[in-house]
């Protein structure tokens, strides 16, 4: 057994994942979730459920915290009885969230006023990788913290790519779904049109995923779109907040992304008619409903 305690702030369904992985490896686990009941669920199985960020992170080596984004990320971290305030010193807080480089420098500096290390460490793999423990997780930050935290990130992943000092995770994560949330949104317009082109749909498809434009993200968010199955994998209103991070990283070293903000228009409208809550894939929906004229 690992003698490193850890803690694990966020236990949405990445965070729920995670934490199954970290008990399964025999990791003495604190748990604390903003809506207790989804920690209760971990103390069945061995996790110490906390009733605050302090009090999760109370002797643990290694910090982790797996949320929504920079206003929750914050909120869980700064907040008067948040995760900083209690660290130990010599502890590691890893924020695995997809939030933004300016919230990851500062929370970097809030750190190092405590004397503590940061590593972002925001992942690639969604609810089923989180649960498989195949997770990839993206690394900026020092060796020596990646150090102390990579037998723990190991439980839950089957690579860890370190990128570069502090931030580089969180760029490298934002430019990655900066790619899938265009491709999500003109598979929406495409698949839209394709239902109403008189093509026969399947064959249609069966064509674009073994073609040039196929590619694992076509595969599955196309069947999930022609079947209508929009159970989460990954909420809708979160890519638009990828797309709105992506544009703004992006922008701060003078590239304007365009097609970023195009398709968080359709990520914003979808979540505006009461999808925000459902499976990106759900993206597809007002684009069925609405002539586009
Ligand atoms: P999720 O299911 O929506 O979970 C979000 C977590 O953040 C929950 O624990 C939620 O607490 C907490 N939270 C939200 N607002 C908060 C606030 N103001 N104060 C305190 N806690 C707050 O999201 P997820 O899918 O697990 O994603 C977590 C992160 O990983 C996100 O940054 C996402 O972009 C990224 N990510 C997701 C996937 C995916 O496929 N799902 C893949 C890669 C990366 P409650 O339970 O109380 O609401």
């Amino acid at each position: 057994m690992m003698k490193q305690s850890v803690a694990l702030l966020g236990l949405g369904t990445m965070g729920a994942g995670m934490a199954a992985n970290l008990l399964k490896a025999g990791i003495s686990l604190t748990v604390y979730n903003r809506s207790r009941a989804k920690a209760e669920i971990f103390a069945a199985q061995g996790a110490r459920v906390a009733e605050t960020p302090a009090d999760a992170v109370k002797g643990a080596g290694v910090i982790l915290s797996m949320l929504a984004d920079d206003a929750a990320s914050r909120a869980v971290w700064l907040a008067e009885n948040g995760g900083l305030a209690g660290a130990a010193n010599g502890s590691v807080l890893v924020e695995c969230s997809t939030v933004s480089p300016f919230w990851i420098a500062e929370l970097a500096k809030a750190a190092e006023a405590r004397n503590l290390q940061l590593l972002d460490a925001p992942v690639t793999g969604s609810r089923m990788q989180a649960a498989g423990g195949q997770l990839s997780f993206l690394v900026g930050g020092s060796e020596e913290a990646l150090a102390i935290a990579r037998p723990v990130l190991e439980t839950m992943s089957k690579e860890i790519v370190h990128l570069g000092p502090v931030g580089s995770g969180v760029t490298m994560k934002l430019l990655n779904n900066f790619l899938c949330g265009v491709q999500a949104a003109s598979l929406a317009e495409g698949i839209a049109w394709l239902e109403r082109s008189g093509l026969d749909r399947d064959k249609a498809i069966d064509l674009l995923k073994r073609g040039a434009p196929g590619s694992p993200l076509l595969a599955n968010l196309s069947a999930r779109m022609t079947s209508r199955d929009y159970t989460v994998n990954f909420y809708l209103k979160l890519m638009s907040k990828d797309l709105q991070y992506a544009g703004e990283a992006a922008a701060a070293s003078g590239v304007e992304l365009t097609t970023a903000a195009n398709a968080r228009r359709l990520f914003e409208q979808a979540a505006a008619e009461g999808y925000g809550d459902q499976d990106m894939s759900a993206v597809v929906e007002p684009l069925r409903t609405k002539s586009q004229k």
